[in-house]
């Protein structure tokens, strides 16, 4: 796939063909900025849209096109707006609306009417940003000159969300083993989730994996266990009396990865209840699966599994990872307080601070052989956490802005990979909003995209969202926690 976001320019037959010319010069100008400015898709120009036909006509061709992952509208003169209702109302693909001009000055001393008629986005984007208004249109807004790196990183942004939406509705999830008995949270409507997400989840007897599992030849382990000693410390005891758990964990590797390849799957769950004929629980061979992309939950956490593959695809070339992830347990103190998060065994390596060390250790839970699995703390810096909850009668993401931070001291008789992070504005509120929002306990942690970013998605997909940030206060929060249910239940179709 080469993703793309189509540029459209407004305008209208009134200004004649010379006009219209000069606004399709500066239409492409403006599109080369953009491009040049490092997106991750690739801006594809439309000719310049003057009446109601050839705009429904693009609008159908970018639902239809899979390369499109969304539409850039700007009105670089005035175009009534009446002419964009049919095509607006037909649109599928996510829409920014830039409210920008051609010229970043006035040239104060030289203007006249010329110019003046030219020039009229600050007039013709109020036209259009009416019509979407009344017509409910789900978009961004992005104003300003696009010789403002901010304006290019926050439309980079939202291009990323896409991306990540693009990836969401296409996106096929395999479930090993259902829900981990008596859970709450991980459970959800697999039925709307492929109305709003486009998302399809389905469960698989485990031991479907076992035997793909134990058909892989020796030949392939082989090859895995090299590329473990090329990227890993690997523990000594592995290429020792240890090394047949070693190659059971590629074993589980490399089935789980020709299941996922076969089926098409970009992402899925285990459940360690449920773990039929595997003789370990699968921990490595998640941790690498996720470290190329792939959505995982654990406990059969179908809907993190989603996030943690729709995230991954948003910030795929960006350097930095994205990880299934679990708040563990506290630091109230000395010190600032903060979380130590972490799971079972997966974790994924994209977030590493350092080359992670291969290790295996008893687990104590899953009645298995000990699994061998990736240790590492994680890479500091800012980040976000973002879980979602099905909330009976609609899907709520919940997120928090953290700030990764080095352990307060090294973590030795810890086996497995691990982040600490202070969460925004405070622990204590922090965690005082999540448990309002009824948020999960398994998230996605990403330091490969912003806050920005997931309320994009969040947009795009028409999902509550409800972001704890440093301006975010427990009263407040509590208030919109109750705001948005009203809300909800109001602007949902009858
Ligand atoms: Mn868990």
């Amino acid at each position: 796939m080469n993703p793309q976001i189509w540029f459209l320019t407004g305008s209208q037959h009134l200004y004649g063909p010379e006009t219209l010319t000069q606004v399709a010069d500066q239409s492409a100008e403006i599109q080369r900025t953009l491009a040049a400015g490092g997106l991750s898709a690739e801006i594809v120009g439309k000719p310049v849209l003057t009446d109601a036909r050839a705009i429904k006509q693009v609008m159908l061709e970018a639902n239809a096109d899979d390369d499109c992952i969304g539409v850039i509208a700007w009105m670089h003169t005035f175009s009534p707006a009446k002419m964009w209702i049919g095509g607006l109302d037909a649109l599928r693909k996510p829409l920014l609306h830039l409210h920008t001009q051609h010229n970043a000055s006035l040239p104060w001393s030289t203007i006249d009417m010329d110019f003046m008629n030219l020039n009229q986005a600050a007039h013709g984007d109020r036209e259009f940003g009416f019509i979407q208004a009344r017509l409910g249109v789900p978009r961004k807004v992005v104003a300003g000159h696009v010789s403002d790196p901010s304006v290019v990183r926050r439309i980079g942004g939202w291009a990323r969300a896409a991306t990540g939406l693009q990836h969401l509705r296409g996106l096929r999830l395999a479930r090993f083993g259902d829900n981990m008995r008596d859970v709450a949270v991980t459970e959800g409507d697999k039925v709307e989730a492929e109305l709003r997400f486009g998302v399809s989840v389905n469960t698989y007897g485990v031991n479907d994996l076992v035997k793909v599992v134990d058909d892989i030849p020796d030949a392939e382990i082989d090859k895995l266990v090299a590329e473990y000693r090329d990227l890993y410390e690997v523990d000594a005891s592995l290429l020792g009396e240890r090394h047949e758990s070693l190659r059971y964990a590629a074993r589980i590797e490399a089935g789980l990865r020709q299941f996922l390849t076969d089926g098409g799957f970009g992402a899925f769950t285990t459940n360690f209840e449920d773990l039929g004929g595997l003789r370990q629980l699968p921990g490595l061979a998640v941790q690498r699966l996720m470290a190329d992309g792939y959505g995982f939950g654990g406990e059969g956490d179908w809907k993190t599994s989603v996030l943690v593959a729709t995230v991954k695809a948003m910030g795929a070339g960006t350097g930095r990872g994205t990880s299934f992830m679990e708040d563990y347990t506290y630091h109230f103190g000395p010190g600032e307080p903060k979380i130590l998060g972490a799971h079972m065994l997966e974790v994924c390596p994209s977030i590493a601070s350092a080359k992670p060390r291969a290790e295996i250790h008893p687990l104590g839970i899953g009645g298995r052989e000990d699994p061998v699995r990736l240790v590492f703390d994680a890479a500091d810096g800012p980040a976000v956490v973002m879980g979602m909850a099905d909330m009976g009668d609609r899907f709520r993401l919940v997120a928090n802005e953290i700030e990764v931070i080095p352990p307060d001291e090294p973590l030795p008789n810890l086996p497995v990979a691990r982040a600490v992070w202070k969460p925004l504005p405070s622990l204590s509120t922090s965690a005082e909003c999540w448990i309002t929002a009824g948020g999960p306990h398994h998230t996605v942690l990403t330091q490969a995209v912003g806050a920005e970013t997931l309320r994009d998605f969040a947009d795009m997909a028409q999902t509550e969202l409800l972001m704890i940030d440093e301006r975010t206060t427990t009263a407040d929060f509590s208030d919109r926690v109750r705001w948005n249910q009203a809300y909800h239940r109001l602007a949902r179709p009858l």
